[in-house]
């Protein structure tokens, strides 16, 4: 059979991987949007031709590890071109899955509309001579909307962790939890070929030990090819106290020894949860002082409901955190902002408080205005809680930016800026040389990096040939294996 690498490959985003047996069943694993930025010089290929580098209608099944969007991004995609079969994973990832789908649906809409907009500016042109057509153009190709989430979502279908499931007389897969988002999978795929069995591990996005409610990587089973994420291939965590103990030091500096505000950008899905439910801990401790704190996000809002709706899937320390206090992310103070018009309302408060808010990288989002609003306030701590790619906001201001620029417009950074790796849902250089060293050098065939700055990998590899593994491939995009 073949492996070929589609997504992901020598980059972070748009995992895709086909496995394609020699009786013609072919099965894609994960089917991401590509959000790399083009390097210095190059412009990014945007066309629909390399959305998928194969027919989509001849494809059998999909495969999804978790619903992060450089994962899932792209099964709309799938379906508005002629697939017609099932998109398997776990029941957290399908609910996660849809939400984010049509999140990203909306935002589609809405860049559809600002080019509607500025081709109605164009002189002489109304409303009535612009055909949707018009719209379709290469670039706007991939923008589905909404109908087109909802139609993908009548493809999935959920499978429990741990139970092998088969889906054709010689295929059988298991999902394995990698504690690295609420359902995310690595998957385990058996398959016979002339008799002889063979098996495959896609790590999807592996986690770390003792994150905030999730439950800890599993551990894996022996296989002869594992393709493995490398994305902190080089690099360690250097959180060394618990997300508590962060938590309530970054709150007490900035809200108690002056009266000053604390602004978190935050991911919608994963970390807003584990941010919260840090708070909450607190909280019942009696370790927050008694200010407002605002969750500014409707995205946010939906999966922490999806979280609190799945709390028997969550580590059992959230378990029995639930058992006692009946609620994970609903303390006294909380407030969930329903509206854009509360939100920029929160300027008005006076007294010190706490806002986590969308979009963690500043890209976009209420944050934005949030971050606005505060700049240039000595009194205010932006803390932020996770990676923010090169290029955005959120790298900029996380890197030491005196100066900072949003919308068009300079301002001037006079807030502190703060940042932990505690609340990071990937695992660290450590964890990752751990979850291969599961496997045996002797027997595992071939091993793929995938899901990696290049450089990332490349050390990785070192290190993991240091370790006794001799056949470490870094593939390039569209790179085919037999296997
Ligand atoms: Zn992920």
């Amino acid at each position: 059979m073949q492996l070929k690498f589609l997504g992901a490959a020598r980059q972070v985003t748009g995992s895709m991987f086909l496995l394609q047996l020699n009786d013609g069943y072919t099965i894609l694993i994960d089917c991401g949007l590509d959000m790399e930025r083009p390097k210095n010089g190059t412009q990014k290929d945007k066309t629909p031709a390399s959305l998928f580098p194969f027919d989509p209608t001849q494809l059998d099944l999909v495969l999804l590890t978790h619903a992060h969007i450089d994962h899932s991004g792209n099964i709309p995609n799938l379906y508005r071109l002629g697939y017609k079969g099932q998109v398997l994973c776990t029941a957290p990832t399908q609910a996660l899955t849809e939400l984010l789908l049509q999140d990203s649906a909306s935002i589609n809409r809405k860049k559809l509309g600002n080019l509607l907009r500025r081709k109605l500016t164009k002189k002489g042109r109304t409303r009535k001579h612009i055909k949707t057509s018009d719209l379709r153009t290469p670039e706007t190709e991939h923008y589905y909307l909404e109908a087109q989430v909802t139609q993908a979502m009548q493809g999935f279908v959920s499978l429990r962790f741990g139970e092998a499931f088969q889906v054709q007389e010689n295929v059988k897969i298991t999902f394995i939890e990698t504690g690295h988002l609420l359902g995310a999978a690595s998957i385990l795929l058996e398959i016979t070929e002339n008799g002889s069995p063979k098996r495959f591990l896609f790590s999807g996005d592996t986690g770390r030990k003792n994150y905030p409610l999730l439950i800890d990587p599993q551990p894996l089973p022996k296989v002869d090819y594992l393709i493995c994420e490398s994305t902190y291939g080089n690099r360690e965590h250097q959180a060394d106290k618990s997300p508590e103990d962060i938590m309530e030091q970054v709150i007490y500096e900035t809200c108690v020894s002056i009266p000053g505000r604390l602004i978190i950008p935050a991911f919608s899905v994963g970390r807003t949860q584990a941010v919260l439910y840090t708070l909450n801990k607190l909280s019942v401790k009696k370790r927050l002082p008694p200010i407002k704190i605002f969750s500014d996000s409707p995205l946010a809002l939906e999966s922490t409901k999806i979280y609190q709706n799945f709390h028997n899937m969550l580590n059992s320390e959230a378990k029995a955190f639930q058992a006692k206090h009946h609620n994970l992310f609903d303390f006294e103070n909380l407030v969930y902002v329903e509206n854009l018009k509360k939100s920029k309302a929160i300027s008005n408060h006076q007294e010190p408080c706490i806002i986590i808010s969308a979009s963690g990288m500043i890209e976009g989002g209420r944050i934005q205005h949030h971050i606005r609003e505060n700049l240039q306030n000595p009194y205010c701590t932006i803390f932020f809680t996770g990676y923010a790619s090169e290029g955005t906001p959120g790298h900029a201001l996380m890197n030491g930016a005196t100066e900072f620029q949003l919308r068009k417009r300079t301002y001037q950074v006079k807030a502190r800026v703060v940042s932990t790796d505690v609340f990071s849902g990937h695992g660290d250089h450590k964890d990752l040389i751990n979850y291969v060293k599961q496997q045996s050098p002797e027997h595992l065939k071939k091993l793929f990096l995938i899901h990696g700055e290049y450089q990332s990998m490349q050390d990785f590899r070192v290190d993991l040939m240091e370790e006794g593994f001799k056949e470490v491939f870094l593939p390039e995009k569209g790179e085919v294996f037999e296997v």
